[in-house]
Parts: structure tokens; C-alpha cells; sequence
């Protein structure tokens, strides 16, 4: 079938793969640990849900208006102020289809034929198929393992060119957990500002950084730096609210026109009864977005250890997010394994583990691990890995 250039020049997302294949085993009825998905394990808050059936009982259940009801988009902006110190206004604000379609929508907005759009590796696999679907070139920075795969304003600077119309930051990042310095942002932002450089700054693991570290926005930078900043956010994550579909797009006005203009020929708005429950999200009591963070942090001390216990692992402390991204290339070396693809296919089919290699976000010797998921299964997870790899040292 001819298809268009377009689409052709992308793949489905490597995360739904995975998580394709390990439904599979699962339905076959084998039990299965899955570290793929990157979705909290926490149901929705009771006071969220209870919000969506009061919107359904009064009949809250037509189109909206495409940006988002000016309920939410007032919730949005007041929750952003409170924490980051940020002035929007209601021009300022587009409510999307989560965080994916806000990225989606800009990118579209933005991008043309060979536009240069600057993406750090390891990267969030949408990124990349986003800026080619668009027809634009990813130009590409890699982080250091050593620098805890925070990218540094030297990196990002030295790769600028005259085509450079975007800069892709996501701190805290996925798959690394790495946070990046509120110094070394302000570098980006204030080089981007002079040359007119956009920057795409995807929050929505805002809420879960560890160790007394407090969460932070590129637009607490102050409003100097809004012509040219896309804040993205959701609600995916810090309120476990994945399937409800609710994220936002922070950014200049004419920016959020056009990308309103897409959005209007494509989704329209988002779900009426995830709107309004997204209100209360934001409006409501804040102790489960604290309780969660405390539990990924528990679960993140406890995967961390127990992985670099295992021989051929090095697994770096991540200071925010839900991931952990530990080096297997001393595993891949001792056995007969080639890649972190083949690996992954050989702990699901074996150990039946499901993790995500690195190949997925520009990496060669890592594997990604959400630690989304309860204490027993990272227990039961990480033994099955250290018993498959001891095996296949041997081998
Ligand atoms: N950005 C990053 C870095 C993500 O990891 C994800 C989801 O995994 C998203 C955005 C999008 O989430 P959603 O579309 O559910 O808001």
C-alpha cells in the first residue's frame, strides 16, 4: 500500500510494543513482571473520580469548547502560579488530549522541512517521530552517563545552527530520571531567548523529584523567557490519571492559536467529564501527589540497590521521574547477547520480566525500568533478572 512519506518515516511507539508483548504472555497465562509501562500503579484520587460522575450526573457530557473549559484552564493557571510562580492568562493556555498531543500540537505549529529541532539523548521515543512525522531534522546531543544524563548548556550551544528552531528539554527526564540544574536551564532559556530559539519544556514528571530536591518549571524563570517557551504538563502522572487523557500546553499566544487551529480539525477538546475532573485534581487536596512521591522514593532506593547488586549492572541514582536506567553493556559483553533489544526480548520470553531497551531512546547499553509498580514485584523483578543473568554469564 502507498502510504504517505509521513507516516512512513516513523514507527509505532518501542514503549507500546513492549507493553504489546507483554499483554500477550500475560493473556497466554504466564505471570509476568512488567517494569514497561510508564503509568503510575495508584488508582485515581477518590475525590477526582467522584468529580467525573457528579459531571456525568449533571449531564456535563457535550462538546466543550476546543482549548478546554475556562474552568480548567483558570485551574491550570492558578496551580502553576501557586507552585512555580508563573502569570499566565487564559490566551496563555490550551488544553490538550495529555501531554503527547500538546507536544504533538507545537511541533506541528513549529516545525517545517528541514527546521532543526535539538533533542538530548537518551529521549522520550515521541520526540523524535514527532519533530520527523513534522519533517524536521532531530539534531541530536548526547548526555554523559557520568554527568548523570543531565545535558549541559556547552553541549546544547554547540550544536546551534542558523535552522535551529527548537530545543527538546524534559527534566525530569524519561528514560533517565535525570534533573537538571535550575542554573544550567537558565543558561538554555537565555541562549535560546537571544537567538530566538524556541524550547519545548516537557514537565510532567514536574512533581516526583527525590532527596529534598523541589520541583521546578522553566517559567519560574519569569516572564522575560515566555515569547519563547512551550511549557507542556499533564496530569498523567502526578495525579494517576493516564486513561483520563488530560494535559496542557503553557505558551505564547500566537503559538497557542495555531496550535488551537490544528487541535480544532483533529481532536477537538478533550473529554468534558475528564475536564471537570481534572478541576478538582487541580482545586482539591494535594496529600496523594505527596504520598506518591514519598512511595516512588522508597521504591526507587530499593531498585537501585538491589540492581547494582546484580554482577554486569550499573545503575545510576536518577533524581526524579519513575525510571532507572542501569548500564547492562558488562552483560551484553560476557554473553552471547548482542544488543539491549535482544536482551529485553530474552528477559520477557525467559524471565519473563518486560523492560524497555535503550535502543528505544537513542542508547545502546541500557535498559529502562519503571518503578511504577508495587515493592513485591520490583522484588520479585529483580531476582528473576539477577537469576536470568547469571545464566546467561555462564552460557
Ligand atoms: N512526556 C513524557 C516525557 C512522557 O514520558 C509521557 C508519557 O509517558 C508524556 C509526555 C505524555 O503523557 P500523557 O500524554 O499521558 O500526558
Amino acid at each position: 500500500m502507498k502510504l504517505s512519506a509521513r507516516v512512513s518515516r516513523i514507527s509505532l511507539s518501542s514503549t507500546a510494543a513492549v507493553l504489546a508483548a507483554a499483554t500477550r504472555l500475560k493473556d497466554e497465562g504466564h505471570d509476568v513482571v512488567d517494569f514497561g509501562p510508564g503509568e503510575p500503579d495508584f488508582p485515581t484520587p477518590e475525590n477526582i473520580k467522584q468529580a467525573a460522575v457528579q459531571a456525568i450526573q449533571s449531564n456535563f457530557t457535550k462538546y466543550t469548547a476546543t482549548e478546554g473549559i475556562s474552568e480548567l484552564k483558570e485551574a491550570i493557571i492558578d496551580r502553576h502560579a501557586q507552585e512555580f510562580h508563573t502569570a499566565y492568562r487564559p490566551d496563555q493556555v490550551l488544553v490538550t488530549v495529555g501531554g503527547k498531543h500538546g507536544i504533538f500540537n507545537l511541533v506541528s505549529a513549529l516545525i517545517e522541512a528541514d527546521d532543526e529541532v535539538v533533542v538530548p539523548i537518551p529521549y522520550w521515543v515521541t520526540f523524535k517521530d514527532v519533530v520527523h512525522y513534522c519533517g524536521g531534522r532531530c539534531v541530536f546531543v548526547r548526555t554523559l552517563e557520568e554527568d548523570n544524563f543531565r545535558v549541559r548548556s556547552d553541549q546544547i550551544e554547540s550544536v546551534l545552527t542558523g535552522k535551529t528552531r527548537l530545543i527538546i528539554l524534559n527534566s525530569p527526564n524519561n528514560p533517565s530520571g535525570a534533573v537538571m540544574s535550575e542554573s544550567e536551564l537558565q543558561k538554555i532559556a537565555e541562549t535560546a531567548r537571544e537567538r530566538k530559539i524556541f524550547i519545548l519544556t516537557d514537565e510532567c514528571y514536574s512533581h516526583f523529584v527525590y532527596g529534598g530536591r523541589r520541583p521546578f518549571s522553566l517559567a519560574s524563570l519569569g516572564r522575560a523567557f515566555y515569547d519563547h517557551l512551550v511549557v507542556v504538563g499533564s496530569l498523567s502522572k502526578t495525579y494517576a490519571m493516564t486513561g483520563w487523557r488530560v494535559g496542557y500546553c503553557l505558551g505564547p499566544p500566537d503559538l497557542i492559536k495555531s496550535m488551537l487551529k490544528i487541535q480544532s480539525h483533529c481532536t477537538s477538546n478533550t473529554s468534558s467529564i475528564s475536564q471537570r475532573a481534572a478541576v478538582e485534581a487541580l482545586r482539591g487536596p494535594q496529600d496523594s501527589v505527596r504520598e506518591m512521591l514519598q512511595e516512588y522514593s522508597r521504591r526507587r532506593d530499593f531498585i537501585v540497590t538491589a540492581l547494582n547488586t546484580i554482577p554486569g549492572v550499573h545503575c545510576n541514582w536518577p533524581d526524579g521521574a519513575f525510571y532507572v536506567y542501569p548500564n547492562v553493556v558488562a552483560v551484553l559483553k560476557e554473553s552471547a547477547i548482542p544488543t539491549t533489544a535482544d536482551l529485553c526480548v530474552r528477559l520477557l520470553q525467559d524471565a519473563h520480566v518486560a523492560v524497555v531497551p535503550g535502543e528505544a531512546f537513542g542508547t545502546q547499553d541500557h535498559i529502562r525500568i519503571s518503578y511504577a509498580t508495587s515493592q513485591e514485584q520490583l522484588a520479585m523483578g529483580a531476582e528473576r533478572i539477577r537469576k536470568f543473568l547469571g545464566k546467561t554469564g555462564q552460557s
